[in-house]
């Protein structure tokens, strides 16, 4: 089972920014985790060790079996393509080289194109398309590989309502293909709680893990479903103060530090 265990006692940059203390969290495979937290507290910093891009920290950082081979895909805000490779060439950048005329890979490259409504454009360039349609060819590029393990980075961000929509659609259509685990950071509580199996919440910098909140709301699920409305609005009523980092409301705060007094 490539199950996901991220252990980081502390993470701290070359200027002395103590971006991440004492941050447990674990993933399942094929589970869907969303990391919900204040902006500047160490998200995209966590994004980073879980890729393996950064091993400056204190901690362990487990995916799978030592051993075996581990396909990890990253998606970002932005998406990131080439402007002077076409869509094609786009997609094939990720493979290795031997595999970039192979018949399967070619074959999988024309069928998730087709997948997210793009059949037809592979020889085009980047600066022929919409936002939307970029944002799909970069989910493309992050699928082709058959990740066991896909990290997004705010994807669905700018982007207009039916286009996020869309975009969310065919990637819980890939995601249940493909069964690979996601960890998707998002500052929207609604996406999170419409799109994720368990929603984690973090404090402000340094991160640490708040709250482990499992949501049991049954799928499909939309965005304006009453079911995510309710749950979005009791979170928010119970913890009021935790979009900003913290489980306790000011109010809260204030009555326990008059009690240590
Ligand atoms: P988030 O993704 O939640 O907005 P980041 O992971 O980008 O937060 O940043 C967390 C903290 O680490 C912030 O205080 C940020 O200023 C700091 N930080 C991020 N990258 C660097 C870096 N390369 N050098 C120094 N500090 C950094």
């Amino acid at each position: 089972m490539s199950s996901l265990v991220v252990d980081i006692d502390s993470k701290v940059y070359g200027n002395g920014t103590c971006a991440i203390s004492g941050l447990h969290i674990t993933a399942k495979q094929g589970e869907f985790v969303a990391i919900v937290g204040p902006s500047g507290t160490g998200k995209t910093t966590l994004l980073n060790i879980i890729a393996g891009i950064d091993k400056q920290f204190i901690g362990n950082m487990k995916f799978g079996e030592s051993n075996t081979n581990k396909n990890i895909s990253f998606m970002f805000q932005d998406s990131r393509l080439l402007p002077w490779l076409s869509v094609q060439k786009n997609i094939e950048i990720v493979l290795d080289r031997h595999d970039r005329n192979s018949v399967e890979k070619q074959s999988r490259i024309a069928e998730l194109l087709q997948k997210v409504g793009l059949e037809g454009i592979a020889k085009s360039y980047p600066n022929q398309l919409s936002g939307g349609m970029k944002r799909r060819v970069s989910m493309v590029r992050a699928f082709v590989n058959q990740p066991q393990l896909l990290l997004m980075d705010e994807p669905f961000q700018s982007l207009d309502a039916p286009t996020a929509f869309e975009l969310r659609t065919m990637l819980l259509e890939l995601w249940q293909e493909t069964k690979c685990t996601v960890i998707l950071v998002t500052h929207s509580l609604r996406e999170a709680l419409t799109m994720a199996d368990r929603v984690v919440f973090l404090s402000n910098c340094p991160a640490n893990v708040i709250l482990d909140y499992d949501i049991e709301l049954p799928r499909p699920r939309q965005l304006e479903d009453n079911t995510v409305t309710l749950l979005h609005t009791n979170l928010l009523m119970q913890y009021p103060q935790i979009l900003s980092g913290s489980l306790f409301s000011d109010s809260l705060l204030d009555k326990e530090t008059e009690q240590s007094e």
